[in-house]
């Protein structure tokens, strides 16, 4: 027998009718390329959607295309997802940061057939039209343009395509697995993979990340992602801020400290998203400016490790609670995120910080292990480390394009990092398997030399990696980056660890650059630090 509860398919479109409905006056704001302010509200955002929708079908594009975007995070970016999600075509967001060769590869991969580019972009875009061997329209984000319009015979102007559209557009009813968007890794070897989600996964995740014990969104947050949309789909906030009836600070092509720090102070933001580099960044833009952050109540930090420096600069300078998250493209993304428990709300001080600093619990959605080399899972006690493995409703079966799922034989998604994992569910990155270093048969967790590395105050940014050793295969040592001004020597840095780490995993050298090589999305290359400094400590040696 079967239940008698109304059906319905868990769509995008419905978030997008929700938020026009219920939270019509509701502000999105966004920076414009050119850098002027934008306001508009939930309600002009559907009603753009659906008449986008309509024009893209106009266009001849249909249910099951791809359609491209490369741009910031702004409210035709908004549009777009929405209108293309909506209408049963998948949203391919690229990310600009790529090389060319692997943007080029990506787009004939995906087969896109409609790419939206912001005025950013016209270079990467001129300089690889001849290469991308799918895409019939290529679209402006914005009015009609002079200089465009000559670079670019044919393109389509986003403001005028949307005129075109129909008020009276209602959207499709889809099968709730009808793939919704798509995200490729940023692929720091080898090519990227696409993992292609559908709209049922999506709307889960974004159920789960909107809970008390994830994010914790609601109305009452201005949150501002100043994660791209092109990075694992912002991390599924303009999803859940559609979802919560949230106010949406967007800030377009603004990264940089100085504008974040205005933003947040201007619009009264409240909860704001980014990987660490990001936050570096702020921080001094806000000591520099004196800006206290008086609304920032929570920070989300993820995509590589938060340092326990950069979360107590937060909590001590800016009264900014810090929620650690985990999570990957093909996890939708969120993985894990740290909130405390009930039975937590009383740990003293240290305790409690000392809690904060791992990466988190899993939502219900989402369920971890950890496995030796064999596969055999390993106990949840805190102290074992393994590699990491997950399952859930919004976790990738098969890259997009291939035949056969990247599972294991039981049905786990192997994420390539080692972690622990409490009997709380509460789980620590150690590190990812190909960074972690090898001395003489123990592993070192380079997030934990880093972490430490970095909270010397003269030091900006810090690298842990394993170095060739003629006895011990590998020894750690640190990438430095002075920070503004400061003069740190080798010997200072490697005298922070004295009491914070087993005398065998103390670094044997700091070397000085000028800067660290980071990927599309903020992380640091140790791969190719590994090429230039691998050898630092063989030379030494001769
Ligand atoms: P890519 O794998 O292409 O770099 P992702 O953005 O999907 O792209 O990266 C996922 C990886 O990022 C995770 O497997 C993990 O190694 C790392 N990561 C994400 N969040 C954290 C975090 N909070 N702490 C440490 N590592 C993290």
């Amino acid at each position: 027998m079967l239940g008698a509860m109304m059906k319905q398919n868990l769509l995008i479109s419905d978030l997008i009718e929700h938020a026009g409905k219920y939270h019509a006056d509701t502000a999105i704001i966004s920076r414009e390329t050119a850098g002027d302010l934008n306001t508009t509200n939930w309600a002009d955002v559907a009603a753009s959607a659906r008449k986008l929708s309509s024009a893209l079908e106009n266009l001849g594009l249909e249910q099951g295309d791809r359609v491209a975007t490369l741009a910031w995070n702004n409210h035709r970016h908004l549009k777009i997802w929405f209108a293309v999600s909506g209408g049963g075509m998948v949203c391919h967001t690229l990310n600009p940061r790529l090389f060319p060769e692997q943007f080029i590869f990506i787009c004939n991969d995906a087969a896109d057939k409609a790419i939206f580019f912001d005025k950013t972009f016209m270079p990467l875009i001129t300089g690889a039209r001849e290469h991308l061997r799918t895409i019939k329209h290529f679209i402006y984000m914005g009015g009609h343009d002079a200089e465009v319009a000559a670079a670019l015979p044919g393109v389509v102007f986003f403001d005028d395509l949307i005129l075109g559209g129909s008020d009276d557009y209602t959207w499709p009813d889809l099968d709730e697995d009808t793939p919704c968007s798509l995200c490729y890794t940023s692929g720091t070897t080898g090519n990227p993979k696409g993992a292609l989600y559908t709209n049922r996964s999506t709307m889960l995740h974004t159920f789960a990340i909107s809970l008390p014990d994830c994010l914790n969104l609601s109305s009452q947050e201005t949150i501002l992602p100043v994660v791209p949309m092109f990075h694992a789909n912002a991390w599924g906030i303009p999803y859940a801020a559609a979802m919560t009836g949230a106010k949406l600070v967007m800030p377009g092509p603004g990264l940089d400290g100085d504008s974040l720090v205005g933003l947040i102070d201007e619009q009264q933001v409240t909860l704001a998203l980014g990987v660490p580099t990001i936050w570096m960044m702020l921080l001094a833009s806000a000591e520099k400016s004196g800006s206290k952050l008086e609304t920032l109540r929570r920070n989300v930090i993820g995509g590589s490790a938060a340092a326990p420096s950069m979360i107590a600069a937060f909590r001590e300078k800016y009264g900014c609670e810090t929620i650690h998250a985990w999570g990957m493209t093909e996890t939708s993304p969120v993985g894990t995120a740290n909130q405390i428990k009930g039975k937590h709300l009383h740990l003293e001080d240290d305790a409690m910080v000392n809690l904060r600093l791992g990466q988190g619990r899993p939502p219900f959605g989402i369920d971890l292990r950890i496995v030796d080399e064999t596969g055999k899972p390993l106990p949840h006690d805190g102290k074992t480390e393994g590699a990491l493995q997950c399952r859930g409703h919004w976790v990738v079966d098969t890259y997009f394009g291939n035949e056969s799922s990247s599972l294991t034989k039981d049905g786990w998604f192997d994420t390539g990092d080692v972690s622990t994992i409490d009997a709380d569910g509460y789980m620590v990155i150690r590190d990812r398997t190909k960074d972690i270093i090898k001395s003489g048969g123990e592993w070192i967790s380079s997030v934990d030399l880093e972490g430490i590395a970095v909270s010397h105050p003269g030091v900006a940014m810090a690298a842990a990696i394993g170095a060739k050793h003629p006895k011990w295969d590998e020894r750690p040592i640190i990438i430095a980056v002075k920070a503004d001004g400061a003069e740190p020597t080798e010997d200072e840095i490697i005298a922070m660890f004295a009491d914070k780490v087993a005398k065998w995993q103390i670094p044997d050298a700091v070397v000085f650059t000028d800067a660290i090589p980071l990927n599309g999305t903020g992380k640091m290359l140790k791969n190719k630090l590994r090429e230039k400094f691998g050898d630092t400590l063989v030379k030494r040696m001769t």
